[in-house]
C-alpha cells in the first residue's frame, strides 16, 4: 500500500501507477478525502524492488498483511465504503432494505410484492430468475423471462433490482435488468464466475459460503475487487453448524468482527438461517442492533403457494409492521434506512 502525501498531485499519482504497472503489478487507487492510497498488487518483491520511497509525492508504505488487500480495513485506512445504488446508499450511516420473493414465479406475485414493498419503505426488490435448488428436479427459475418481469417491476415502483447469476454466461442478460448482482453462498467460491462478476461494472451483493470463514468470504470479494469493481456489499445469511433446529446458524458476529476486517458494507439475510418466518423478524431486529448495513429478507403475497422458501417468506399482509420495527433499531443503531 502506497501512502501517498496530502497534496500529491495528479501527475505524482499517475507516475507511481506508472512504476507500479511496469513490474507487472496492477495498481488500485482509493482517493480519501485527504489522502490518497495506491494499492499496488502483485510480487511483494518487485514492489519493493521500485525502491518508491522518496519517489516525488510519495509518504510511504505499508505492507498489507491480509492474504486480501483491497478488502482489508487498512486499505481504506479505516474510511467505509459506500456503494450507491440509483439514488440509495449502502454502508456508512445508510442502512438498505432489500426486501422480496425467493424467486419470480408469476407477473401477478412479482408485482404485487414489489408493490407492497415499494409502499412500506424498501430500499431495493429482490428475486431469483435463477435458482440454485438442492434438487436438480425442483423448479430452477424463470430464468429470462423472470428478468422481464423484475424489469417491470422496476418500471412500475422504481426500485433497484437486486438478482441472481449463478452462470457467467448469464450475466448479460442479468446486468440488463440486475443493479445489484447477488452471487449465492453456493457460488462464493466459484472464482471464474466471480471474477467475471467483476468485470461487470454492477455492484455485487456476495454470500457467505455455508461453511465458509470470514477469511474465505474476503478471499472471495478480493476476486471483484482486484477486476477493478469497487462495490462489494458481504451478507451473512447463516452457517451450517451440528444445531438442527434451524436451517442454518446466523452468525452475527460476523458483522462486527467484519467491521473490524473490511470497509465493505455488511449485509444480514435473516430468512435463510430462520427456515421460519416467525424467527425472521427477532433476528432482523438483531442484525441492525449488530450494526448491519442492511438486511435482505423474503416476502411474498401467498406464503403458503410459494414455489420456494414459502415458510420463511414474510406475507405481504405483515410486511408494512415489520419495515417499521426494522426502521426503529435501524435508528438506535444510528443508520437510516436509504430510499429516494
Ligand atoms: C436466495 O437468496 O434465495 C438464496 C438462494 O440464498 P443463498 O445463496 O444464501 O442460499
Ligand atoms: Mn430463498
Amino acid at each position: 500500500m502506497i501512502v501517498m502525501k496530502e497534496g500529491a498531485t495528479e501527475e505524482e499519482i499517475q507516475a507511481v501507477v506508472d512504476r507500479v504497472e511496469s513490474v507487472g503489478c496492477s495498481a488500485h487507487l482509493s482517493r480519501g478525502d485527504l489522502l490518497t492510497v495506491i494499492g499496488a498488487i502483485g510480487d511483494r518483491d518487485r514492489v519493493a524492488g521500485l525502491g518508491l520511497e522518496g519517489v516525488p509525492g510519495v509518504d510511504h508504505l505499508v505492507p498489507i498483511l491480509k492474504p486480501y488487500k483491497l478488502a482489508s480495513a487498512q486499505f481504506r485506512k479505516g474510511e467505509r465504503t459506500v456503494i450507491g445504488v440509483d439514488g440509495r446508499r449502502v454502508g456508512g450511516g445508510h442502512f438498505s432494505l432489500i426486501a422480496g420473493p425467493c424467486t419470480v414465479e408469476s407477473r401477478e406475485q412479482t408485482l404485487e410484492v414489489a408493490r407492497v414493498v415499494a409502499e412500506n419503505g424498501a430500499s431495493m426488490l429482490r428475486g431469483g430468475a435463477y435458482k440454485p435448488r438442492t434438487s436438480p428436479y425442483s423448479f430452477q427459475g424463470l430464468g429470462v423471462e423472470g428478468l422481464r418481469l423484475l424489469q417491470e417491476a422496476k418500471d412500475e415502483t422504481g426500485l433497484p433490482i437486486v438478482t441472481e447469476v449463478m452462470d457467467a454466461r448469464d450475466i448479460e442478460d442479468v446486468v440488463e435488468v440486475a443493479d445489484v448482482i447477488q452471487v449465492g453462498a453456493r457460488n462464493m467460491q466459484n472464482y471464474p464466475l466471480l471474477s467475471e462478476i467483476g468485470r461487470a461494472g454492477q455492484p455485487v451483493l456476495l454470500k457467505r459460503g455455508l461453511s465458509a470463514t470470514l477469511d474465505e468470504l474476503l478471499m472471495a470479494a478480493e476476486y471483484v475487487l482486484k477486476e477493478g469493481n469497487p462495490d462489494v456489499m458481504l451478507c451473512e445469511r447463516g452457517i451450517r453448524t451440528f444445531e438442527t433446529s434451524y436451517r442454518f446458524t446466523l452468525d452475527l458476529l460476523a458483522v462486527p468482527a467484519l467491521k473490524e476486517l473490511t470497509h465493505l458494507p455488511v449485509i444480514v439475510d435473516p430468512s435463510h438461517a430462520a427456515g421460519r418466518r416467525d424467527w425472521v423478524l427477532p433476528m432482523s431486529l438483531a442484525a441492525a442492533a449488530a450494526g448491519a448495513d442492511g438486511i435482505i429478507v423474503e416476502v411474498h403475497n401467498e406464503p403458503d403457494e410459494a414455489i420456494c422458501d414459502g415458510p420463511q417468506a414474510i406475507s405481504t399482509e405483515h410486511f408494512a409492521e415489520y419495515a417499521e420495527q426494522v426502521a426503529r433499531i435501524t435508528e438506535v443503531a444510528g443508520k437510516e434506512v436509504s430510499r429516494v
